[in-house]
C-alpha cells in the first residue's frame, strides 16, 4: 500500500508509493565524468585562465590557489542595483539587487568534492562561511543561499567543480512560511522542531545515514525523492555563519563521507545540495535550525508534481538510508 507522509519541516505531504518502489540499486545511472582531464585549456576556471574571471577572494591569498570565489559572469543579481520598488499593485518590480558568486572548489578540473581530502573540503566550507558572513553584513540582504548543481541533470552547465552563493533582498514565500511554521511550533511546544526531529531520528535509527561528533545525516521521514538526505548540526543554531572551526572540521569529514556514499553507491549521479540557513540578525534564534539538503537527481519530478506541488517518491526512505549506510565510503 502506498501512503501519504507529512514532512513537519516543509509542511508538505509526500506520497510514498511503495508498490511502485524500486530497489535502491535500480536508481544507478552511469554518468561519463570519469574520463575528464585535470586541466582544460578553454575552461575559465582552470589554472592559467584566472584573467577570465573577476575574483572576490582567493584562498590562500598568495601562491598556488586552492579555492577561488569569483563574481558570476552573467549574474542573476548584482549589489550595485537600485533596490527601489516600482510599478502598480499587480505589476510590482524591483531591480535585481543582490549577490551572485561562484566558488571554484579546486584548481583541478576533474577534482570533485567526493574526491577531495578532508583538509581540502574544509577550505571549501570555510571559504563558503567567510563569504556568507561577509555578504550577511550588507543589511539590504535578507537571505543568503549556498547551493551546488552537479551535472546537467542538476542544472549545471560547467564541468569544473563549483558551487554558488546567491543573496536576495527579499525572503521567498517558501522560506518565510517555513520559518513562521518553525516559530509557531516553538511557541506551541516550547522546543525547536529540528532538535526534536534529530532526537527522534537518532532514537529510531532506521533513517540515519551517518552520525559524527557534531552532525547527523538522515533520509527524512517524508523524503521528496529517492536518497534525499538532510545533514543537521547537533548544536542548535539558526545561522550557518555561526559555525565554529571545530564544527567545520567535522562537517568536512561528514560531508565527504556522505558524498562518497552517494558517488560510490549510486555511481556518480547528478545532484544538488543547498544550505538552509537564516541570517542571525533576522532570525528568532530559538526556533530555526540550519541544515543542508542533498538531492541526488535519480528521479525527475513530472506533471503530477507540477500540477499539485506534491511529490511522489517511489522509494522507501528507510531502505534508501539502509543502502547509503552500508556503502563503504573509505
Ligand atoms: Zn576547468
Ligand atoms: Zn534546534
Amino acid at each position: 500500500m502506498s501512503e501519504f507522509r507529512f514532512n513537519r519541516v516543509t509542511g508538505d505531504w509526500v506520497i510514498i508509493a511503495s508498490e511502485r518502489a524500486r530497489r535502491p540499486e535500480d536508481y544507478i545511472i552511469r554518468m561519463n565524468r570519469r574520463d575528464m582531464p585535470p586541466h582544460v585549456s578553454t575552461c575559465p576556471f582552470c589554472v592559467g585562465n584566472e584573467y577570465m574571471t573577476d575574483p572576490v577572494f582567493i584562498e590562500p591569498a598568495n601562491g598556488a590557489w586552492k579555492v577561488r570565489v569569483i563574481k558570476n559572469k552573467f549574474p542573476a543579481l548584482r549589489p550595485d542595483a537600485n533596490p527601489a520598488v516600482e510599478g502598480g499593485i499587480n505589476t510590482r518590480t524591483m531591480s535585481g539587487l543582490g549577490y551572485h558568486e561562484v566558488l571554484i572548489e579546486h584548481a583541478e578540473h576533474n577534482r570533485y568534492l567526493f574526491d577531495q581530502n578532508v583538509d581540502e573540503m574544509k577550505i571549501v566550507l570555510a571559504s563558503l562561511k567567510r563569504r556568507y558572513v561577509e555578504i550577511a553584513q550588507d543589511d539590504r540582504i535578507a537571505l543568503v543561499v549556498i547551493f551546488k548543481n552537479h551535472g546537467a541533470g542538476a542544472g549545471s552547465s560547467l564541468e569544473h567543480p563549483n558551487c554558488q552563493i546567491m543573496a536576495t533582498p527579499v525572503l521567498p514565500n517558501d522560506v518565510r512560511r517555513r520559518t513562521e511554521d518553525a516559530r509557531q511550533f516553538f511557541d506551541e511546544n516550547g522546543k525547536c522542531l529540528f532538535c526534536g526531529i534529530i532526537e527522534d531520528e537518532t532514537k529510531e535509527g532506521k533513517r540515519i545515514v551517518h552520525k559524527s561528533e557534531h552532525f547527523v545525516s538522515f533520509v527524512p521521514f517524508a523524503a521528496i525523492s529517492p536518497f534525499h538526505t538532510w545533514l543537521m548540526p547537533l548544536r542548535h543554531f539558526p545561522d550557518f555563519g555561526s559555525i565554529t572551526d571545530e564544527e567545520l572540521s567535522d562537517l568536512a569529514a561528514h560531508m565527504r563521507r556522505l558524498l562518497r556514499k552517494i558517488y560510490f553507491g549510486l555511481d556518480d549521479p547528478d545532484f544538488n545540495f543547498v544550505v538552509r540557513s537564516i541570517l542571525e540578525r533576522l532570525s528568532d534564534k530559538r526556533s530555526f535550525h540550519w541544515y543542508m539538503s542533498f538531492i541526488p537527481r535519480v528521479a525527475q519530478p513530472a506533471g503530477f508534481e507540477l500540477g499539485s506541488g506534491m511529490y511522489i517518491n517511489a522509494s522507501l526512505p528507510e531502505r534508501c538510508a539502509e543502502f547509503l549506510r552500508k556503502i563503504n565510503a573509505g
